[in-house]
């Protein structure tokens, strides 16, 4: 178990101050900085990062696309882009990723997935949001219009990286951004009732209400199961008893995490191995916050607060992106600092970030850290350690990418 992960000797807390810090290692000095000098540091290196990442997906192949997901695609490195233009509002960044989201819209023309993070969804919703920005009005109508043709496939699973709630998240993506009913709550509406009538057929009534299966297995995590499900359901607009049958499934959940506090990655695994944000407590902890932000319970508040500490613990990744790396669970602490100002959190988001500050390329060239079987995506590579740096510049305002809103 103990090769997932490096242990996690960082100091439980570290003070921030203006005065050099004698005979220190790096990794602490760095911690001591005041926030706003670190700030610059995650800034610079994100910069960086971001030029590499953008030669290595676009540049150094023609600007052509094969893999357009916002998963391991070109579209990661268009919403990178987008985070870098947002964050310094260069419109250089801006006009690159349109030109991408371009790009991967026609290497998608053909793809039967629907999601926000694998599918077309992502690739029109980003274009509209991007169209917006840069004022093309008839380039938003456009990508709206392509957005609205989209069909779910009939035997389309309920998941989020491949079925019905990755689909439901790019609409919620598109009315945050673009306002309240681009997608009209009527169209959502009908997914939701399949997801909800889904969940029922495999649920139990008073055990856990919803369940749900992905290639034989009855998933829990954010990706392919329980924890990305119900998170994108609490952003729709739901009766009463599906509220109750959504807390219920979450107290399921709870009730049935292993002794150490981890999440099984599905129904009936005693295999307590993976602290993931696509399996495990890091993206179950995102969806309670959510409960705890959307439900008021305490319960889910004292469940994300329980499962945060075994990310603490064993979220040391020897990985650097957002799926199964150090970068995504960073977001679990800042999710729990946004939720609760608690600054202990916003210590513990600065640690792991800065752990990869300092150490993730060495450690990569060492052979000491796998450098992510798609080294230059958001969801598996680089691309996700520039985006968290970029998030670390106004941690009160950092989203995971396809998750929170
Ligand atoms: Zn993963």
């Amino acid at each position: 178990m103990a090769d997932r992960f490096f242990p996690n000797e960082m100091p439980p807390f570290v003070a921030e101050t203006a005065d050099q810090i004698p005979l220190t290692d790096s990794l602490t000095a760095l911690l001591s900085l005041p926030y706003q000098t670190l700030s610059a540091k995650f800034q610079e290196s994100a910069y960086h990062l971001k030029q590499s990442v953008l030669r290595e997906t676009w540049g150094s192949r023609g600007k052509r696309v094969k893999d357009y997901t916002l998963y391991t695609g070109a579209l990661g490195t268009a919403y990178l882009l987008f985070k870098a233009y947002q964050v310094t509002k260069d419109g250089n960044d801006l006009n690159l990723c349109s030109e991408i989201v371009e790009a991967c819209y026609s290497a998608s023309a053909d793809s039967g997935r629907v999601t926000f993070l694998c599918g077309r969804a992502g690739v029109c919703a980003l274009g509209v949001v991007v169209a917006k920005h840069t004022g093309d009005e008839r380039l938003l109508d456009y990508y709206l219009r392509q957005f609205k043709e989209i069909v779910i496939p009939r035997d389309s699973p309920y998941e989020l990286l491949y079925g019905r709630t990755g689909y439901l998240w790019a609409c919620s993506f598109l009315n945050k951004h673009i306002g309240n009913n681009t997608i009209p709550t009527t169209h959502m509406r009908s997914v939701v009732d399949e997801v909800i009538s889904a969940g029922r057929q495999l649920g139990h009534k008073g055990r856990c209400p919803l369940m749900y299966e992905w290639h034989g297995k009855k998933y829990w995590g954010a990706a392919h199961g329980l924890a990305g499900i119900m998170n994108v359901l609490m952003d729709m607009e739901l009766k009463p008893d599906e509220v109750e049958e959504i807390k219920g499934t979450l107290r399921y959940m709870i009730n049935n995490r292993f002794p150490s506090g981890n999440y099984p990655s599905s129904e009936g695994s005693e295999n307590d191995r993976l602290v993931h944000w696509c399996h495990g407590a890091p993206g179950v902890t995102l969806t309670l916050v959510k409960a705890a932000e959307v439900f008021g319970d305490k319960e889910f508040l004292q469940a994300a607060v329980d499962s945060g500490e075994v990310v603490w613990k064993r979220g040391l990744l020897k990985r650097v992106g957002m799926c199964h790396g150090i970068s995504g669970n960073t977001y679990v602490f800042l999710s729990l600092y946004r939720l609760t100002g608690n600054e202990k959190y916003l210590y513990r988001a600065k640690a792991f970030a800065c752990f990869l500050l300092d150490r993730a390329h060495k450690l990569i060239s060492e052979g000491k850290m796998h450098g992510g079987d798609r080294p230059h995506s958001l969801f598996e590579g680089l691309g996700g350690m520039a985006y968290t740096f970029l998030d670390m510049v106004d941690p009160q305002m950092a989203k995971f990418p396809g998750y929170e809103l």
